[in-house]
């Protein structure tokens, strides 16, 4: 049968764009479409609109997913180098942040540019605004019916992302495809996102709103050192938005406020030898002082040193070096940076992307259950997955 496209791509994001770039440069005839005006908006609000477009230290570990190894092949075929190879053909000036984390110096519009720049020489064709009301099995491919008309591919890759931000066009079409062609799909949940309190600890996150500090964050066995914030409804900042990908609802987080300190053996040390010391003024030698001031009046420990004994000490340690506090909940899709689960890895090759039982139907990007943790890697696994696809559809 004569398609009038060999491919279609639908979402034309990270992902999308890549994919439709392999497939261009291999003489393959494209349509990437997008149900948006505008194409790519996660790209250009990314790492603050500087685009934190990979990370040095890229590796399985670094993402979850119901099967770890899945993300392995694409992400040895398509690198971090190779991203970068392609930043730098383009001129785009970008410096290491932290972390291995690569920002673009300038602005996120230049990946944007360099993508599409890719896209129209490799011979794509690119719409907006265009909605998909139907998708069919034909003969040796697949029949869409769109609002801009009928058209046929032989390969169909559904590209459409994750569910954060639905303001700037996040969909369940992805999720829906999936199931219409009997793939499971493991339960989206928001990741990399704020978690929310109530009652007293609601209370004093608002009353520190604002502070920061560095802290290991730990939930189970997983555990990340980075900044944690209060906010004015509850925590965020980097260790937190981490273990919010991990966390289970109903379940308690451990935060080290002074991970840097043994807080029970420092304190025993301050009493012995300046037992007058007001405890609030101790603890601000190594905290924060609102913080500091926050953790002794939570506890009703106040006055000299001398006054309180080691086990009120031990207890005060604990709050410091131990804290377990459970959260409520997370601030949902509205500002999640990304969506955990997704088509099922056991549906997919790992080496092509394409769905084992349904010939010729491809899924890349954060539409599959592979989510990587915060700092450029969502972005590798776009290329990566977008990247293998390419050579394949
Ligand atoms: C605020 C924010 C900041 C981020 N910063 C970073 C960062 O710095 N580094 C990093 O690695 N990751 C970052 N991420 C995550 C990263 O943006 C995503 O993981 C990545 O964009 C996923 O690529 P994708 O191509 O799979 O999906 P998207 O980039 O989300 O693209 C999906 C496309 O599909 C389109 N679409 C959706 N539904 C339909 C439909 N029904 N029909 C047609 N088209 C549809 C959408 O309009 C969109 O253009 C950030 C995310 C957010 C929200």
């Amino acid at each position: 049968m004569a398609h009038s496209f060999d491919v279609i791509i639908i979402g034309a994001g990270a992902a999308g764009l890549m994919c439709a770039i392999e497939a261009g440069k291999r003489g393959r005839k494209v349509w990437l479409i997008d149900h948006s005006a505008k194409i790519a908006e996660k790209i250009r609000i990314s790492g603050g609109g500087r685009c934190n477009f990979t990370n040095l230290h890229t590796q399985p570990q670094s993402y979850l997913s119901q099967n770890p190894h899945f993300c392995k092949s694409a992400l040895r075929r398509y690198t971090p180098q190779d991203f970068i190879a392609l930043v730098c053909r383009h001129g785009i000036a970008f410096h290491e942040k932290k972390l291995g984390q690569l920002f673009c110096n300038d602005s996120a519009k230049q990946i944007i540019a360099m993508l599409l720049a890719e896209a129209h020489e490799a011979g794509v064709k690119l719409e907006t605004s265009v909605q998909v009301r139907a998708i069919e099995a034909v003969a040796g491919g697949y029949w869409l019916k769109t609002n801009q008309g009928k058209q046929t591919c032989a390969s169909l890759v559904i590209a459409t992302g994750g569910l954060s931000i639905p303001k700037i066009g996040a969909t369940h079409f992805g999720y829906e495809v999936a199931k219409q062609f009997g793939l499971r799909v493991i339960q989206p949940r928001a990741a990399l996102v704020p978690l929310i309190f109530d009652g007293a600890l609601l209370a004093r996150c608002q009353a520190l709103s604002g502070l920061s500090v560095e802290a290991d964050v730990r939930f189970g066995k997983q555990i990340f050192a980075e900044g944690l914030l209060f906010t004015h409804r509850g925590l965020s900042g980097p260790s937190i938005l981490q273990i919010s990908s991990y966390w289970e609802e109903g379940e308690p987080i451990v935060i080290n406020l002074a991970p840097s300190t043994d807080v029970l053996a420092f304190l025993k040390v301050q009493k012995q030898h300046q037992p007058r010391l007001h405890i609030n003024n101790v603890l601000a030698e190594i905290l924060p002082r609102r913080l500091a001031q926050s953790i002794c009046d939570e506890r009703n420990d106040s006055g000299p040193l001398a006054n309180l004994s080691d086990v009120r000490l031990a207890a005060l340690a604990s709050a410091v070096n131990d804290w377990h506090i459970k959260p409520v909940s997370t601030e949902g899709y509205r500002t999640a940076e990304v969506t955990r689960g997704g088509v099922d890895t056991r549906e997919l090759s790992s080496q092509t992307m394409e769905a084992s039982k349904q010939s010729g139907l491809f899924f890349i990007g954060e539409v599959v259950d592979v989510t990587g943790h915060l700092g450029g890697f969502n972005f590798q696994w776009a290329w990566s997955s977008g990247y293998v696809a390419g050579q394949y559809v």
